[in-house]
């Protein structure tokens, strides 16, 4: 079973703040203690040299001990809670702060432990004895026993200071698994909501709702996008959903209409009504002309989608070539008394497969002059601009409306008003003219203001 956004969210969260808690307690545990112990010994030891320089002083000033010197050692001995053992060379005690040795006296360490300030439940440690010389003017002259519980016993201090530390770290992780657990439903409840909304939009689509769009409000870039995304998607869907529906009634009705011609004329011939004539017989040949030519186009259509289109690419001096293809428009623009003018920036090369290119253009200035009106002018610019050509074709024709632009580059698309000039055309060549653009690596797109004119412009990478 899958898991919701809100549980694999929640649980994440808790392993993440469980997880970071219980290392972060023991690297600190760890390194307490660590620094905990190096400093009771650093301690100890310079408690017991302490001592033991005390008593070499005293020693030094006064040879023998006085009573005030023995108290002072006895003070010491209490505060410092050890056990002070003074002998001369010949294992004389001159001096001891208890009866006994600690370790052999349980009422001495109760004692001890009672001078401790702390529990009894405290670890006192193990007993321990260390000799050092007694030394009067670097001379030894006898030896000083000093006996004490292990370090052990004062680490205590870190025992308890890492338990609390510890039961802090407890406390903090309960609180911080609560709020954990609050952040990952509000913030799950913030992701699941709208992905939901997405869900059911695209749901809806799947059920042929293309009118539906995902209106959430993210403030997540992802989701933000995703919402965007869906949105496009469905545009996108109703576009071609529409285009192809205005395909197959723009189909029937460029099929239609020849063959309606054809079916009544020769009806009239069957009935007697019409003479044979060679004329008419032109007529009808036209018509076939003209699906003939239909189907060929579909069938170019089907080629080109199918195939991947394979250049034949060369060095191409597109500045002569383009006054070239000009030339041989300007006998169609001269019969009709239009205007065909350029400005071309002279060299201008580029590695274009010099067939297509030639078919490009031709289809732009066709068009250009097909939709002309009296007193029409088409003008043809080209030059370079960063790592591009730029070819722009502008006419002051019918243009185009608005709402056709988007889609005159689709199959079959044609706009009405070029349906009511009648020009013949099949809505095929601005498909494959972009085709070609495209599979050069180019961009292909138009201005348009109807009655004003059109601007198709072509960008053609250098390379
Ligand atoms: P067609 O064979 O109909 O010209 P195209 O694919 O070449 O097919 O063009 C598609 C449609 O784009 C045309 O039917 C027309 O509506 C519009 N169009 C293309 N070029 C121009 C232009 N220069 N001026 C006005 N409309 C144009």
């Amino acid at each position: 079973m899958k898991a919701s956004l809100m549980k694999k969210l929640s649980l994440g969260f808790l392993i993440a703040v469980l997880g970071s808690i219980i290392l972060a307690s023991f690297i600190s545990n760890y390194t307490i203690e660590k620094k905990f112990k190096n400093y009771l010994v650093d301690e100890h030891k310079s408690k017991v040299s302490n001592i033991v320089k005390i008593i070499d002083d005293i020693y030094s000033n006064n040879k023998n001990l006085s009573t005030a010197s023995t108290d002072e050692i006895q003070r010491y001995a209490l505060i410092q809670e050890m056990y002070i053992e003074i002998k001369d060379l010949y294992n004389n005690t001159l001096y001891t702060s208890g009866n006994s040795h600690l370790q052999h006296n349980p009422m001495m360490e109760n004692m001890m432990r009672g001078m401790m300030h702390n529990s009894s439940e405290m670890n006192i440690g193990k007993y321990t004895e260390e000799t050092h010389p007694l030394l009067v003017n670097n001379q030894k002259i006898g030896t000083i026993t000093i006996g004490y519980f292990g370090t052990s016993y004062l680490s205590s201090a870190s025992v308890t200071f890492i338990n609390t530390l510890n039961h802090s770290f407890i406390l903090s992780a309960i609180v911080a698994l609560i709020f954990g657990l609050i952040i990952s439903v509000i913030i799950s409840k913030q992701l699941s909501k709208p992905l939901v909304k997405i869900t059911d939009t695209a749901n809806k689509m799947r059920t042929g709702d293309l009118d539906v769009r995902a209106n959430v409000d993210a403030n997540t870039k992802e989701i933000d996008e995703l919402s965007k995304s869906i949105n496009y998607l469905a545009e996108t869907l109703k576009n071609q959903e529409m285009l192809r529906k205005r395909l197959t009634s723009d189909m029937a009705h460029e099929l239609r209409t020849p063959l309606t011609t054809l079916k009544t004329h020769v009806e009239a011939f069957i009935d007697g009504i019409w003479e044979p004539t060679i004329e008419r017989f032109e007529a009808f040949y036209e018509e076939i002309e003209r699906l003939t030519k239909m189907v060929d186009n579909l069938r170019n259509l089907a080629k080109l989608e199918q195939s991947n289109l394979n250049l034949n690419k060369s060095k191409v001096n597109l500045s002569e070539q383009l006054e070239k293809i000009i030339d041989t428009f300007k006998p169609l623009y001269i019969k009709e008394n239009y205007e065909l003018t350029c400005s071309i920036t002279p060299e201008i090369m580029a590695i274009v497969d010099n067939d297509k290119f030639i078919q490009i253009m031709n289809n732009l200035l066709s068009n250009a002059h097909k939709y002309l009106k009296p007193n029409g002018k088409v003008h043809l610019t080209l030059k370079k601009a960063n790592q591009n050509v730029v070819i722009k074709v502008i006419d002051n024709g019918i243009g185009i409306p608005e709402k056709d632009l988007p889609y005159i580059f689709e199959r079959f698309y044609r706009s009405d008003l070029s349906r009511n000039k009648n020009t013949g055309g099949s809505g095929i060549g601005l498909t494959i003219t972009k085709a070609f653009v495209e599979v050069h690596g180019g961009k292909i797109y138009a201005h348009s203001k109807i009655n004003q004119g059109t601007t198709f412009i072509v960008e053609l990478p250098i390379k």
